[in-house]
């Protein structure tokens, strides 16, 4: 009997396409596969098998069937899943999913090996080479060194036959956690969180927990012992941690080294391609047991997924916002159910939808209400702007100078942290008030001193500063309003010229390793003041750090984001829950033009469940996330009157539905990015009152609104909420 195979394939496509078997190629769900699409053979993987022919349409038949490591169910199932939710294609995620099965293996390399004969010609440097070879085969530069001796000294006994050369594969092999290994004595507050999440992650089924701990709490420690129980509770299981930025990648993947005497498999960005292959393949035949990574090792495919932990849960980075649009800790709670694995999602200032999901008891409620051993969280002040204003020009306040005069003073370090890259927001012309923007999107541009460029932090485009107005002509009058990190640097080393002064922002720090230098320089108290953006203001310790100092607190209030309060606060609260540990108590200081706003007054108060209260009224009033749904439809194209005239048809078509508002069409935030104009659409949806998809304009829609029909004219739909 003949069988048909659907297969998916990495691309745009709507759905997954029908092939013919070949007689005897016994295919497998999940296998790789390649097809013929159009002229082209595609790599793709087996959702469906089932009997029967094409019947009077012949089907082509499936070319081959690839010599690589099947995707397991719960991955298939995964991908499946993710792309409904993303109301995208199923090709999108599954591109995701196979990325590291398409990157290059690592390359063989080429090291000598000793061969047992005896140089003719015996000399202490060639001794010491041949002692090195000894312990085993490696490069002729490293054995050089090794023996400290001549890259000439290593070739003669080459050419003599005493050394040969071999090709070998790096070692694939990940090394196994060792299970003996205990971890730190916990508290008995700690205790107990770790006993209930580690009966969860051994229990083999799914079930989500919140790890609720103030900063310092020793969450980290927690659900490394849940980790533990998982990894001993199946000689097969597996652990992912999924973090929100690379540094904390880095800081995560030392302790779980350390925890476990095996570094895990690592997964982000900037993971070269062939280390990505090596953990891709090591995931999906089991050799990697913990994977420490960034949103996408969501996709990797994993054959026993049995703990996925979520850490910094509430952190805005886990939501991939172009391509594929998803939030990643949302995707976590539906990976853990679809593996049957439990979930931990931890935070020192959880999002309302979890806290939401643990009040109503969907999610377990684990806190930590104090810091570790003697630490105290630290006292928080605010400065009134208004009252203690900044010299002109300059951005740090007397009493925010004078606390870091004396933190210098006693050998300490301080935080300032400004979430704002670059050096100044704005350079305008104070001739003709012209404001620098980039030449086809809404923003404006960013100067850099390091570079000497106006950059675009949306599109990348920058352009040397002009020395003259582009706009009026008049020569020297472009002037820097406000400060970004490199500004704020510039006066720290002003002010402290003795200082050991250092900026840590995505344009100063490239990868992962210079993010982990400095984070260890600065840990291991060589830097007096670091000024830094979000990059460095989450999860790290530093036992010397105790002045955080927010040079803008105001920042994230502005712009009329759902989420500003909430996010500003998390932010906030991150940022000083840096300073002070072990036995030094720390401070923060907060600069601020609006010292009553509630944001401002929780932060000082240290209440925390006081602002989630008010927060959580005024979204339940409204209707709004955790109590509701809410999502952009954000529609793009060259011409603004074809743009005018599809919003209005879709506006037509909107859905009419108890429960369900549309407003707009009005335009996006970001009105035109990269030439394109962008209107937007705002839906509110009672939960539970609308399936996806449900807008279709028009007779040709095919239920995803980018692809009706409109050519020059492409629709994403941004879900904002769980
Ligand atoms: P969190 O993840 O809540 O910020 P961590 O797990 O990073 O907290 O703990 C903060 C610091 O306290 C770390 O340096 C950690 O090693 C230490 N720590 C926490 N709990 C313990 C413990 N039970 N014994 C020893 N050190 C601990």
């Amino acid at each position: 009997m003949s069988r048909i195979a659907s297969v998916l394939i990495p691309m745009p496509l709507p759905e997954a396409f029908d092939y013919e078997e070949p007689e005897g190629m016994a295919l497998g769900l999940g296998d790789q596969v390649a097809v013929p699409l159009g002229p082209r053979l595609i790599r793709g993987v087996v959702t469906a098998l089932r009997d029967g022919t094409g019947g009077n349409r012949p089907l082509k038949a499936v070319a081959e069937r690839l010599d690589e490591p099947v995707l397991p169910p719960g991955t298939v199932e995964f991908v499946q899943w993710a792309a409904r939710y993303a109301v995208d294609v199923p090709g999108a995620p599954l591109a995701i999913a196979l990325r590291g099965a398409r990157a290059p293996r690592p390359k063989p390399t080429r090291v000598l090996a000793a061969t047992g004969r005896a140089p003719a010609r015996a000399t202490p440097a060639r001794a010491k080479v041949l002692e090195a070879a000894a312990a085993g085969p490696r490069s002729g530069a490293d054995l050089a060194r090794a023996a400290g001796v001549s890259p000439g000294v290593v070739k003669g006994l080459v050419d003599e036959g005493c050394l040969a050369e071999q090709l070998v594969t790096p070692d694939i092999r990940f090394e196994v956690p060792d299970l003996g290994r205990r971890g730190a004595t916990l508290s008995a507050s700690q205790a107990a969180a770790a006993t209930a999440l580690s009966e969860m992650a051994a229990g083999g089924r799914f079930e989500v927990a919140l790890l609720d701990g103030v900063t310092g709490s020793g969450k980290t420690e927690v659900y490394l012992e849940a980790a533990a129980a998982a990894l001993a509770s199946d000689p097969q299981a597996q652990v992912l941690i999924l973090l929100p930025e690379i540094a904390l990648t880095q800081a995560v993947i030392a302790r779980v080294t350390q925890r476990f005497g095996a570094r895990p498999g690592e997964w982000h960005s900037d993971v070269t391609p062939p280390a990505r292959r090596r953990v891709w393949e090591a995931v999906a035949s089991g050799d990697c047991r913990i994977v420490v990574g960034a949103r996408s090792a969501l996709f990797l495919p994993f054959r026993k997924l049995s703990l996925i932990v979520v850490d910094e849960e509430h952190d805005g980075s886990f939501k991939q916002e172009d391509g594929f649009i998803y939030q990643g800790r949302d995707l976590a709670v539906a990976r853990g159910k679809i593996e049957g694995a439990a979930v931990i999602l931890a935070s020192a200032t959880p999002s309302l939808e979890s806290l939401r999901n643990a009040e109503v008891g969907r999610y377990r409620w684990l806190r930590l209400s104090a810091r570790h051993g003697a630490a105290r969280l630290p006292d928080i002040e605010l400065i009134d702007l208004r009252e203690t204003p900044p010299e002109t020009g300059r951005w740090l306040s007397p009493p925010l100078v004078a606390a870091m005069r004396e933190t210098f003073a006693r050998g300490e370090q301080t935080l300032l942290f400004l979430n704002r890259r670059g050096y100044a927001p704005l350079v305008l012309c104070k001739a003709c008030g012209e404001r620098m923007t980039a030449p086809d999107t809404d923003s404006w541009l960013v100067e850099h001193r390091y570079s000497g460029r106006l950059v675009c932090h949306l599109t990348g485009f920058s352009m040397p500063k002009p020395a003259a107005c582009p706009h009026c002509g008049a020569k020297d009058s472009l002037v820097s309003i406000g400060p970004g990190v490199e500004r704020v640097e510039e006066e720290a080393r002003h002010l402290f010229p003795e200082a050991r002064v250092a900026v840590f922002s995505s344009d100063t720090i490239f990868d992962a390793r210079e993010a982990r230098r400095l984070v260890e320089s600065m840990a291991e108290g060589e830097i007096d003041i670091l000024v830094a953006t979000q990059a460095a203001a989450k999860g790290h310790n530093f036992p010397k750090l105790t002045l955080v100092g927010v040079v803008d607190a105001d920042l994230g209030l502005r712009g009329g984001d759902l989420r500003a309060a909430e996010r500003t606060y998390q932010l906030l609260a991150q940022a000083t829950g840096r300073a002070g540990r072990k036995d030094r108590p720390g401070r923060a200081l907060l600069q601020t033009y609006a010292p009553e706003h509630a944001v401002m007054q929780a932060l000082k108060a240290q209440d925390r469940d006081a602002f989630v209260e008010a927060e959580m009224a005024e979204r339940e009033l409204a209707g709004l996330p955790p109590f509701g749904r809410l999502a952009a439809v954000i529609a793009s194209g060259p011409d603004a009157g074809q743009l005018e005239a599809f919003m209005q048809t879709m506006a037509q078509a909107a859905p009419n539905t108890p429960g369900v508002e549309v407003y707009g069409p009005a335009d996006a935030p970001l009105g035109l990015v990269r030439g394109r104009r962008r209107k937007r659409f705002l839906v509110r949806a009672d939960r539970g009152s609308i399936s996806q998809p449900t807008w279709r304009p028009g007779a040709r829609g095919c239920g995803h609104p980018g692809r009706s029909g409109w050519p020059s004219t492409s629709t994403r739909t941004a879900s904002c909420s769980a």
